[in-house]
This record gives structure tokens, sequence and C-alpha cells, in this order.
């Protein structure tokens, strides 16, 4: 089972690169027109993708074994950074806001009453506006993409969708290309009806949703599950199936899921996490087999939870589905330690604004300019993410 879908991978990763080299024989030409990108379908085009292009390119990835990088966003550098990094590395890129992301975008201090979550509905739709803004410009596709949404935090979903819909009688688009609603720490029959309920209204518009079952470890924006039961850490495919089932209900509908294969949020001490993604395997072939589908891997698994994993175990989710990955600790830290270094290295030039090593009466205007030091943030990240996409095999695919 493992074997025959990494073999699989091979082959679809081969007959890519030789339809990339065949692009002026246009019947030997495997998948894609190459209109945009010479290895991508034609729908798939520089800016932030919606309905068929979204799930083209889920679909290319999902043959290819690649998966798109998802990164959080919580600026408009940080969002540059994400598109800088996509156009030099030539990948796909996912750009998802969080509920304390989205909060942080709008400001720390614009109120967010817990019945509206207004600040935050406000900061998500900011920041996509930003995306959509710049998007096209890099010359990227980017799916604009909302992050874990428990049901407390409801009122933040209805508002984003609220805007969609808003979006989507203007322009014939949503504003976002999906959003993830994560009822997880419910009841699994309450999750999946519930998800099935907004997967209706979602589907109208084009818009694709990503659940989650299962738990994924650690901590992450305020939900702790550091202490969870081992054996919740890891899905069956039983429920995985019985999600497949309810939303086959909503025709045409997009989503993908987060199932938990021991991944674990945030970074720990080596060992602590013990990844399984053969749970992914025997989910999709347990799928395959209920549904009768033609395909050997039918479910878009989603990875969060990601930073710090093993590379193998990596590669081996990706074999299994995954076609989207998180990315979130590890550029927090890049980020960081960008502005670390250049602290450390001119130390001296930032104590004051006037005197420096080199005068008494000497400006230090340039180096401590935010257009410097953010600078150097947004340039270790940049470095970081080549460094993430390589492990998702996404770099070169829309060379
Ligand atoms: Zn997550």
């Amino acid at each position: 089972m493992a074997f025959s879908m990494r073999v699989l991978c091979a082959i679809a990763l081969a007959a890519a690169i030789e339809a990339a080299g065949l692009a002026s024989a246009p019947g030997l030409r495997l998948r894609g027109g190459g209109k945009h990108y010479p290895k991508l379908p034609d729908s798939v085009k520089p800016g932030v993708l919606y309905g068929d292009a979204l799930k083209d390119l889920l679909q290319h990835a999902k043959d290819n074994c690649y998966a798109i990088p998802a990164v959080n966003c919580v600026t408009s550098s940080s969002i540059n950074q994400v598109l800088e990094a996509a156009k030099k590395y030539n990948s796909p890129v996912m750009i998802q806001f969080s509920n304390g992301g989205s909060q942080f975008y709008a400001g720390k201090t614009v109120e967010s009453p817990k019945d509206t979550l207004k600040g935050c509905v406000l900061g998500a739709v900011s920041g996509a506006l930003h995306v959509k803004q710049m998007a096209e410009h890099y010359g990227v596709p980017v799916v604009l993409h909302s992050d874990h949404c428990a049901k407390k935090l409801l009122p933040w979903f209805d508002g984003m969708l609220e805007a969609d819909e808003k979006h989507f009688k203007e322009h014939g688009t949503p504003l976002f290309s999906s959003h993830m609603l994560d009822l997880s720490e419910e009841p699994h029959d309450e999750n999946i009806a519930t998800c099935t309920k907004y997967l209706e209204r979602m589907t109208k518009i084009n818009c694709m949703l990503e659940m989650e079952i299962g738990i994924t470890g650690g901590e992450e924006d305020g939900v702790n599950n550091e202490n969870a039961k081992p054996e919740d850490l890891y899905s069956k495919p039983e429920e995985v199936m019985q999600v497949v089932e309810s939303f086959s209900k909503v025709p045409k509908a997009m989503y993908s899921i987060a199932a938990a294969f021991g991944n674990v949020h945030g970074v720990y001490k080596a060992g602590n996490v013990k990844l399984s993604p053969e749970i992914l395997g025997a989910a999709q072939k347990y799928i395959k087999e209920k549904t009768k589908a033609t395909e050997d891997k039918p479910v878009f698994f989603v990875f969060h939870g990601g930073s710090g994993s093993e590379k193998d175990k990596i590669k081996e989710a990706l074999d299994y589905g995954v076609i989207k990955f998180n990315i979130d600790t590890d550029i927090q830290w890049a980020a960081w330690d960008g502005v670390r270094k250049f602290e450390a290295e001119k130390h001296d030039y930032l104590q004051g604004q006037i005197g420096n090593p080199e005068g008494a009466d000497k400006p230090n205007k340039k180096f401590y300019d935010p257009r410097v030091w953010i600078r150097k943030s947004e340039e270790a990240a940049v470095e970081r993410l080549g460094e993430a996409f390589a492990d998702l095999n996404s770099v070169g695919v829309l060379a």
C-alpha cells in the first residue's frame, strides 16, 4: 500500500517533468495547458484562486505529491515576505490568518466583542484585501485562507462569510478562497453536522472548507491540547469516512480534512512527536473502497503542526494526499532570528538616536529605521520559507 502510492508519485513527477519538456507538442501533454505556468492547468493564474482553479491546483498537488505551503500572516510585511518567497522559489502558496492574527492585523486595541468578534473580522478582511491587491502583481497563484475557527469563534467565521457573500454578489467570487472550521473539540457527530451546514452555504459562493477531526496536540492560538489522550491524536479511517459521507450530500462541495496522525502544534524537544502518516494512507484506501472511487487518493488531506517534523515523515504524508501544509512556528523563529542577528551585529549603533562607535555625534537613523530591521526579519523568513517549500516539493512548480 505504502509502496504502491509512493511509486505512483514517482511516476507522476516524472510525467510532469516530461510534460513540461514537451510543451510544444500539445497531443503529448499529460496535464495542464501551461497558459500561465508550464506545468499547471490553464485555470491556475497569478492572483488569488477560487473555485475550479483552486481545485485544479490542489488536484495537481495531490497527483504530483507536493503540498501548498500555508503560512500564517499577521502583518502586511509577513504577507509580502510570503509572496516574495513564492516568487523567488516558484511555488504556489497559501496565505492564512488565524483568529488572533486577524485581530493583530486590525490592531490590538480594535474592539472585538464576543458576539461579533468585529475586530477579528475587520482584520481578516483587511489582510485579505492586501493579498488580493498584491498577489497578481507578484505573479504567483495564492490561496487565501483563514485558519482554525473553534465553536466560540463562529461569529468571526460568520463575519468573514458575510464578506465573502457580498464579494460574490459584486464580483462573482468570494473574498477568501477557503476557510477552516475546527470543531474537533466538539463531539464527532456535531462537528460533521455543523460543518455540513456551513459547507452548503459556502458551496453556493464557490468557497472551500477545511475541517478537522481528531486532535492536533500542543498549543496554538489559545487552544491547549498539551494533555490530550494519546488515542485522540490518531484519526480512524471510519471517522474520515463519516465526513466524506456527510459532505457528499452537498453537490460540488470543495473540502479538505485535517486528520490527526500524531501531529503537534508548536516545536518541542525531538522525540516528543510520533508522526504516523500511514494513518492517512490507510484512510485513503478505506475511502476508495467504500466510495468505489477511481482515484487512489480520493481525499485532500491537510497537515497541521508540521514545524519541527522529520523530513521523511513529511515526504510520506505528501505521498498519502496531503496537499496543504501549515507553516507558522518555524517562520516566527526565522523572522525573529533575522532581527536578533541584526541587533547583535549593530548593537552599538542601536543604543540611541545619536552616537555610535564612529563618533559621539553620529546619527543612527539608518539602523533603527523599521524598514532596515523589519527587512532583516523578512529576508530571514524568505530564506527559511525556501527550505520549507523544498520539504514540501513545491519549489519550481511554477517554473
Ligand atoms: Zn493548526
